[in-house]
């Protein structure tokens, strides 16, 4: 048997004559640069959000460009954030000429541990990006607390966690800003490129929006340096057929990771759902210290695996500027050297699950 680690066909299959009508409708409207379909998503993803604006860009990493440079990130301001993550997270911060300040995670959750913030804090500290990593909320209570004791802006990298919630709130709209990816692999995920900035604060509304056309807020009138980054009119389309199955496609996700915690939870360390937390399993991501070997097994027998991340951040070369060294980061190392994320996605047959399970439980009787 072969299970795939991620697909789309199957969705894609269901949803054929949608995506074939919403294409022909763009075409035909001739309106592929801001077209009426990208203020209809905006307006449909700021309401399954419970958020006032919500301004659609090129992906998710301009989102978060986007979004620092909206609260006025500045060179040589600092951003905290966490060393596991992917690394647009961190990359964006740099490439502002800011530099990105890594504070450890907490090895239950994957995210960054808000008792670790404080002492990182320095007179040059603007912001702090928790990221929802796997699709699990980090914990912004105390991260807002601090932030509002040090007067910093909170961005969520909510890339992988539409949908998902924190004590009923949905992620991305409790900070200052959010931002998404609708990356094809994400959970909410478009045909090609895509993203998101949510905020309710109409004064970084009206940035945002002037900066995903080159700062103008009007035509060939520029109030800031900007990017050129809007959510592609058919990718609009794409995802207003997608959407409302979001919340769907999410709950489908938590029954397979229910069904793995269920099954591998005396074999491995499987993830753990924190109290006040809807996780959507964006990864469903296990832990073991024969990580290599049991990945090579599964994939011997057909089962797709993938390692997110294998190298923390603060070991990249890319930010070896930093200084930062091995040993910086405990908690986040030994993460990036046991985590397996496993099949996980709506469309997961019974059959691929009890495979998946039967094959963990095979490599560990050996
Ligand atoms: C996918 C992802 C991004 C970047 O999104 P793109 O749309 O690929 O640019 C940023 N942060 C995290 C945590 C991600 O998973």
């Amino acid at each position: 048997m072969n299970v795939p680690l991620f697909t789309l066909n199957r969705q894609h299959e269901k949803l054929m004559d949608e995506l074939m009508k919403a294409t022909l409708e763009v075409i035909k409207s001739g309106k592929f640069i801001l077209g009426p379909q990208v203020s209809e998503f905006e307006e449909k993803v700021a309401d399954y959000l419970g958020v006032k604006y919500a301004v659609g860009v090129g992906n998710g990493t301009d989102a978060i460009s986007i979004a620092l440079s909206a609260i006025g990130i500045n060179p040589g301001d600092e951003v905290i954030t966490t060393p596991f993550t992917f690394v647009a997270t961190a990359e964006t911060i740099a490439m502002l000429g800011a530099k990105p300040v890594f504070v450890d995670i907490d090895p239950d959750t994957f995210n960054i541990n808000p008792e670790l913030i404080e002492e990182r804090i320095t007179e040059k500290t603007r912001a702090i990006i928790p990221v929802h990593l796997y699709g699990q909320a980090a914990e912004m209570d105390r991260i807002l607390e601090i932030a509002k004791k040090y007067d910093l802006f909170v961005i969520e990298d909510t890339a992988q966690g539409i949908g998902a919630t924190y004590r009923g709130r949905k992620l991305g709209t409790i900070g200052d800003v959010g931002t998404f990816s609708f990356f094809p692999t994400k959970n909410l995920g478009a045909l090609g490129d895509g993203g998101l900035v949510v905020t309710n604060n109409e004064e970084i509304f009206k940035k945002v929006k002037s900066l995903r056309v080159h700062g103008s807020p009007r035509k060939y009138y520029h109030e800031y340096l900007g990017y050129n980054s809007r959510l592609d009119t058919l990718q609009a389309a794409y995802l207003i057929v997608k959407l409302p199955h979001t919340d769907e496609w999410n709950r489908k996700r938590r029954e397979i990771a229910d069904f793995y915690n269920e099954n591998l939870k005396d074999v491995v360390r499987v993830p753990r759902e924190k109290e006040g937390n809807y996780h959507i399993y964006h990864q469903y991501s296990i832990r073991t210290e024969k990580r290599d070997e049991l990945r090579n097994f599964l994939n011997e027998r057909g089962i797709g695996t993938a390692i997110h991340y294998p190298i923390p951040l603060h070991l990249q070369p890319a930010f070896s500027y930093l200084g930062y060294k091995e040993g910086d980061f405990p908690e986040a190392e030994k993460a990036a050297r046991e985590v397996l994320s496993l099949p996980v996605f709506p469309e997961l047959t019974e059959d691929e699950k009890n495979y998946v399970v039967e094959k963990i439980k095979e490599f560990f009787r050996r």
